[in-house]
């Protein structure tokens, strides 16, 4: 079976190492210069690093399977950074339980009732009596008012922007999960996971293995167009030139689907725009001095125009780098907020009186060389009764497949799901292909 993948993110690299596996024949089209997606890196003395921030958690069984197959597994440093949270004008410590008995930002009350909810949180094996219910609506209950309105609406608003009242509570409970599942044996801190080389080093050996086995990876070839050829099998339309194929898989973003899917699939795209997606745009800088000893550091002022400062080289030794600090100042928005279009520099300029808020020692002079990225497509917006809108990796379009980023749930989407929703997809597909080869 031949089959084309749109996108050479970690999704469609996965898809076509594991296709390849299996004796399919596998070309993928990448729209731009080099395959990652948003796991694309700059070089900073001389080591990549991803413009978005990434480390793994130690329950990605699907990430960490696949470096194992791939050979990279030693590669994958675990962490314990400290974490902070940003609020009434001070950064309180937020790395432990202790941290949050301690939380000034909250009336005792408030933190032992706190600290109660979310063990009982905890404590439930299933999300399903979530589902249909909202995570504003659901963990006030659990948490209380207080801890709700100053913790987590703000952390649900840093996230999703104004969709954050939506936002079901199966996948707060599902994140609150996930973070509490890579704690120490000691509950007190975080383990994350970063790999020496970056995720580039995942990227490149994924990219390397599919094209020793012969698959085709075409780099600065957007996809223009998905047409039904005559058969009724699917075709490409890239660079102006048709592709056929048995079967085509796009692991781009639904709004990128809805683009280049054909007019007269109206009726499906139509549903493809129930789901809402928040953009990520991000700053990577330099920064001449350590600004504090979190790794993370969560604002939960809204005040600010950013939700989080990540100062990666609290985690990961600056050594690596040449010696060199980085910290990340990160925000998910709606693609149309004025962050997506003013220029790099002007951008910067909002971002430094207020990290000077939160760092007092920040100051501009401070910043050497910086990235700006942004990415219009980088969240969907995982809404109370998803489960029922969540796209079939089987569309109603003969040959037509979907995996990405949007088939995640309950789970925050990264790149443990991306491996997950490729090792499902690929199992549709597979059973599919005597009826696909046999037009
Ligand atoms: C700010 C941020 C922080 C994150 N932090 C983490 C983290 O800590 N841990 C974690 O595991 N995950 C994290 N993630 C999520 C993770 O990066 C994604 O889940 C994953 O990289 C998505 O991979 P993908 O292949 O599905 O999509 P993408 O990476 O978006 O890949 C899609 C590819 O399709 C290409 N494309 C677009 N249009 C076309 C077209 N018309 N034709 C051909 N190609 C096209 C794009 O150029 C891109 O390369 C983070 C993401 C962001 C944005």
């Amino acid at each position: 079976m031949k089959i084309a993948i749109v996108g050479a993110g970690i999704t469609g690299l996965t898809l076509a190492y594991l296709l390849r596996k299996l004796g399919h024949a596998v070309e993928v089209f990448e729209a731009g210069g080099a395959p990652g997606g948003e796991l694309a890196t700059v070089e900073v003395g001389g080591e990549p690093i991803e413009r978005f921030y990434h480390h793994l958690f130690t329950h990605d069984r699907f990430m960490i399977g696949l470096c194992e197959e791939l050979g990279i597994a030693d590669r994958l440093d675990w962490h314990e950074p400290l974490m902070g949270f940003y609020a009434g004008e001070r950064v309180h410590p937020f790395t432990s339980p202790l941290d949050l008995l301690r939380f000034g930002h909250l009336s005792l009350p408030a933190r032992v009732r706190l600290g109660l909810g979310t063990v009982l949180l905890q404590r439930r094996r299933s999300y399903a009596a979530f589902e249909d219910r909202t995570a504003a609506e659901v963990m006030p209950r659990y948490t209380g008012r207080e801890a709700f309105d100053k913790i987590f609406r703000p952390l649900l608003e840093a996230k999703f922007d104004r969709h954050w009242e939506g936002v079901s509570m199966a996948w707060m409970w599902a994140r609150l999960m996930s973070r509490a599942r890579t704690r120490t044996p000691d509950k007190r801190r975080e383990r994350l996971g970063y790999f020496r080389g970056g995720f580039r080093v995942v990227v490149d050996a994924l990219a390397r293995t599919i094209t020793e086995r012969g698959a085709a990876l075409h780099l600065r070839s957007p996809v223009q167009e998905v047409t039904i050829g005559s058969p009724g099998a699917p075709a490409l339309r890239v660079g102006g030139q048709a592709v056929d194929a048995d079967a085509v898989v796009a692991t781009v973003g639904l709004p990128i689907i809805r683009r280049i899917l054909p007019e007269e699939r109206r009726d499906f795209t139509n549903s493809l725009a129930a789901t809402n997606y928040v953009g990520a745009c991000v700053v990577l800088m330099e920064i001449e001095r350590q600004l504090s000893e979190y790794y993370w550091t969560n604002i939960g002022d809204r005040s600010l125009p950013f939700a989080g400062l990540i100062e990666h080289t609290n985690m990961v030794e600056r050594e690596r780098y040449g010696g060199q600090r980085l910290l990340y100042v990160s925000n998910y928005l709606p693609p149309e907020h004025e962050f997506f279009h003013i220029d790099d520099d002007a951008l910067i300029d909002r971002f430094v009186e207020p990290i000077q808020r939160v760092f007092p020692r920040f100051a501009r002079e401070q910043i050497g060389r910086s990235w700006v990225s942004r990415d219009p497509v980088a969240q969907p917006v995982i809404a109370a009764g998803y489960q029922r809108r969540k796209p079939a990796y089987r569309s109603p379009i003969p040959g037509f497949y979907i995996c990405n980023t949007s088939q995640i749930y309950p789970e925050d989407r990264g790149t443990n799901y991306n491996v997950r929703i490729a090792r499902e997809c690929l199992e549709v597909l597979d059973g599919d292909a005597p009826e696909l080869t046999r037009r």
